[in-house]
């Protein structure tokens, strides 16, 4: 993990990997960049900013119109460039000039990189990330705008540099890694880092740009603007990514634990959801952003749903917590206060056996008492930890850990720290928020496995909807549909292969006698039956199908029709010979061979067969008949 004095050196060796390729990199118009470097003066005054805008008149007309727009929703309306810089100001504009000559910089892809969903998230990131920055006021919105809009410009600097597998999703996905630590093994840094470094190099400041690194690299102290600001990074990111639809389960985890930080609820981010929503379409069109609406209102729609799905709590299941080592088992008061929160209380004074607890009874919270572990609490968080990931809020009480120590606890798990004589009203005020986003990452991931089980019973639905389509419900043969693709391909491979391929068209004799004489149902058991003593004397190359009613078909792939003709007797003979305690019963049968023909070969051949069965029929039953080949009569065996 870099000392923050080393970041710089890190970025700089960052662009020169990034510049060592052989494309440009995503870089501002001239315009945007002389605006950067105006900006770092002091007291540079507005109409010389103006003078510079001016020299593109593209971020004129947008800077106008984003004075006007939703982002200063509830100010008159202003036409001149003057009045639309006061509002969004001399530096925001400057940030602004280099987000919106980005936008348009490359075409509809990137190497293989669709953009336009890239774009999309881009401006549903600003949005977010300005909403954010209005509520906590820790930068101006315009440029908690620009910040979002940018925040993963790493990814278009990586993919025009090192081309279109640089980001390394698929192989991160196959490989079950982390799609950061992934490029990080591969490049040695990772988008976000990526990103930080471009924003330098344009004069971005050192607090904007070290917001776009991942929390712990930058945690100075745990609650100061810097950590605020790269937690409002991380739920921007976060609330965008997760509209993903491919994403947002595993996404929604880590939003959750970023507004978490923040102190955001799932009303706010939904909140939030909604807001950006309702701008989205305003802004799009401000910045003349190619996206698509459709899909933008329908993502917002399912992340909605899915935010929605996991707030319900089930009160019958109580939350618990287990309080592990003496000090804070002993406070009978604190276990008083959690009760009454409604949270099943634990109790475990040793901290070997509360230990033991945890792995056991999987509880959502765990309070450790850090001043009297056996080993450091910053070991014991980091275990608990890797034990079970996101389930478990981690709250450390004591008073022994210094500085150091409180961080290195915070970045090894612990959620949070707080002084041993912590009144429990604060306690159970820390506890309320973490157990809830453990219980929505559980019912995420509940969801999740449920989703996959869903996909599994929908294959195996497909399978059995896919075997009910090719076969005959009474008598399980394959259908008319299975004959038809066979022979079609049968029909290819012989023409390609100069092979043979011939069919049989088997009907039963006076099958409406039967029916008559016995019944429907005494017809029925007749024809499975038959099916039955047909299929044990057909051969595994050929198919035997129901073609309707009472007649079947024999496919036969690669024979002569002599050599048909045979197994059509050997099927007859079967069939006169049938001992089922049914009525007895015969067939006849009429076999052609495919030729090239100029319409439907299979079709013809069908034909020809029915023809020659019609022969049977007509010469007294109970036989075989093959159709002459090019129209010579057909000769009866
Ligand atoms: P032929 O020797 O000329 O073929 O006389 P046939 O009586 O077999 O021929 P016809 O085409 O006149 O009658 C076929 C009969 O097969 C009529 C129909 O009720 C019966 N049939 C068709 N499908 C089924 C079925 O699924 N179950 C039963 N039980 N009978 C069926
Ligand atoms: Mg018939
Ligand atoms: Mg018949």
């Amino acid at each position: 993990m870099p000392e923050l004095q080393d970041i710089p050196a890190r970025n700089a060796r960052i662009l020169a990997t990034l510049r060592d390729s052989r494309e440009p990199l995503p870089s501002p118009n001239a315009v945007a960049l002389e605006l950067m470097r105006l900006v770092e003066r002091r007291d540079v005054g507005v109409f010389e900013v103006c003078r510079v805008a001016k020299g593109d008149p593209v971020l004129v007309g947008k800077a106008v119109r984003l004075a006007n727009s939703a982002l200063y929703a509830g100010l008159r309306p202003t036409a001149a460039l003057e009045d639309a810089v006061m509002r969004i100001g001399v530096a925001a504009l400057a940030r602004l000039a280099v987000g919106l000559s980005l936008v348009h910089t490359h075409g509809a892809r990137l190497g293989g990189f669709e953009l336009e969903p890239y774009w999309r998230r881009s401006l549903a990131r600003a949005l977010v990330l300005q909403q954010l920055a209005r509520r906590r006021h820790v930068l101006p919105v315009s440029e908690a705008f620009s910040l979002g809009l940018l925040a993963e410009i790493g990814q278009l600097g990586m993919l025009a540099a090192l081309g279109a597998q640089a980001l390394g999703e698929t192989e991160a996905a196959e490989a079950g890694e982390d799609v950061l630590d992934w490029q990080r093994r591969r490049w040695g840094f990772d988008q976000a880092e990526a990103s930080a470094a471009l924003l330098q190099t344009w004069n971005f400041p050192q607090r904007l740009w070290l917001a776009l690194l991942p929390l712990a690299q930058v945690q100075t102290q745990p609650h100061d603007a810097q950590a605020e600001l790269a937690a409002m990074v991380g739920v921007a990111r976060g609330l965008a990514g997760a509209l993903d639809e491919q994403r947002r389960l595993q996404d929604l985890p880590g939003l959750c634990m970023a507004a978490l930080r923040l102190g955001l609820d799932e009303a706010v981010l939904l909140g939030l959801l909604d807001q950006m929503r309702d701008d989205f379409a305003d802004l799009a069109a401000v910045l003349d952003m190619q996206v698509s609406q459709q899909h933008a209102q329908e993502e917002f729609q399912r992340l909605r749903a899915s935010l929605g799905t996991v707030a319900p709590e089930d009160p019958a299941l109580a939350a618990s917590v287990l309080l592990a080592g003496p000090a804070p088992c002993a406070r009978t008061d604190l276990q008083e206060a959690l009760r009454a929160e409604g949270l099943h209380v634990l109790v475990e004074p040793d901290l070997g056996a509360g230990f033991e607890r945890a792995r056991t009874c999987l509880p959502e919270a765990v309070v450790l008492d850090a001043d009297h572990l056996p080993i450091e609490a910053v070991e014991l968080c980091r275990q608990l930890r890797e034990h079970d990931s996101a389930r478990l809020y981690l709250l450390l009480l004591g008073d022994s850990l210094d500085a150091d120590g409180l961080l290195q606890a915070l970045r090894a798990g612990a959620n949070d720290v707080l002084p041993g004589g912590a009144s429990a009203e604060m306690v159970a005020a820390k506890l309320r928020p973490g157990v809830r986003v453990v219980r929505m990452i559980s019912a995420l991931e509940r969801e999740r496995a449920l989703a996959h089980g869903r996909q599994r019973e929908l294959a195996a639905l497909n399978a059995r909807l896919r075997e009910a389509a090719y076969s005959d419900e009474l008598t399980g043969l394959p259908n008319r549909r299975a004959l038809d693709e066979f022979l079609a391909r049968a029909w290819e491979h012989a023409t390609a292969h100069g092979t043979a391929l011939s069919c049989v068209l088997l009907d039963l004799d006076h099958f409406k006698l039967i029916n008559d004489t016995h019944g429907h149902e005494v017809g029925d058991r007749v024809l499975r039956a038959v099916a039955r003593t047909l299929q044990r004397h057909s051969r595994s190359d050929d198919l035997l199908a129901r073609w309707g009613g009472e007649e079947l078909v024999l496919a036969c792939p690669g024979v002569p029709p002599e050599v048909a003709a045979g197994l059509a007797e050997r099927m007859r003979a079967a069939v006169q010979g049938m001992q089922e305690g049914l009525p007895p019963v015969t067939l006849s049968a009429g076999v052609a061979q495919a030729a090239p023909s100029e319409g439907d070969a299979v079709a013809a051949m069908l034909r020809a067969a029915d023809r020659a069965l019609l022969q049977a029929k007509r010469e007294g039953r109970n036989r075989i008949v093959v159709a002459a080949a090019g129209g010579e009569p057909a000769v009866a065996r």
